[in-house]
């Protein structure tokens, strides 16, 4: 079926600065803030993927941006679920959740895995704690599979690397080529790249900052102007199990 919208997902994981390497969150005092404003100016409503430990740690702001973008579940400490027995993956959920329900008012019904590392035990857990859809894997990355879960899987298809850390010249084409490629394109970046990372490896805080705010204003204007379908992940997977249960 050709489409005259590409449907776009714009995702954030909301965190502490570049966990677990530092403790530090100019990510959320500095970062989040000029992350919500650029949303708003472009009239962006985004998939928030928050730790329990930072909407614990700045209730007010998750909850100003609940009001506007869906909150998601990203664990609460940052754990690495793939090194948790199943049992802690689901206490830590159930954790996570209780949370960012206490906080927001609303449920999470989505999920992202920290440094995108789940295994089949993660979505078994997910299930379990009603979670309706899983976006931890990234589809570039083969060899992962969600089993036999009944959860919507909303891969990743566009890490901020391509996007966000490299000049809007280059990012426009190869979003491009996404278009054309995939029925959706989730991007997916984090709140303290939109801060000027310091005392971090190389690769984790090249172009954070300005830089990147200014990349991501444009990316928008031009996303804006290719007539973007902007969707919550939540959307995609309500509309994902629709098509499912008519076939
Ligand atoms: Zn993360």
């Amino acid at each position: 079926m050709q489409k005259n919208m590409h449907e776009v997902a714009f995702t954030v994981d909301v965190e502490q600065d570049i966990p677990p390497f530092l403790d530090t969150w100019d990510g959320m005092e500095k970062g989040f803030p000029a992350l919500l404003d650029v949303l708003s100016k472009h009239k962006v409503r985004a998939t928030l993927f928050v730790t329990g430990q930072t909407a614990e740690k700045f209730p007010e702001l998750i909850r100003k941006a609940s009001k506007d973008h869906e909150i998601g579940c990203h664990s609460y400490a940052h754990e690495e679920f793939s090194a948790l027995s199943a049992e802690n993956q689901f206490k830590v959920i159930q954790h996570a959740t209780k949370v960012l329900t206490k906080i927001t008012g609303q449920t999470p019904v989505g999920f992202r895995a920290p440094r995108f590392m789940a295994n089949l035990d993660t979505f078994a857990a997910l299930e379990r704690a009603g979670y309706l859809y899983d976006s931890s894997r990234v589809s570039y990355k083969l060899g992962q599979g969600i089993g036999s879960s009944k959860l919507i899987e909303i891969p990743n298809t566009l890490p901020s690397l391509f996007f966000l850390r490299i000049p809007a010249a280059f990012s426009t084409r190869i979003w491009w080529v996404f278009t054309n490629a995939l029925p959706v394109t989730v991007l997916s970046l984090h709140n303290w790249e939109l801060v000027k990372m310091r005392g971090a490896r190389f690769a984790s805080r090249f172009a954070t900052g300005e830089t990147a705010l200014r990349r991501l204003d444009k990316l928008l204007d031009y996303l804006r102007a290719k007539k973007a379908d902007f969707r919550l992940m939540r959307e995609i997977a309500e509309s994902k199990l629709a098509e499912s249960r008519s076939r």
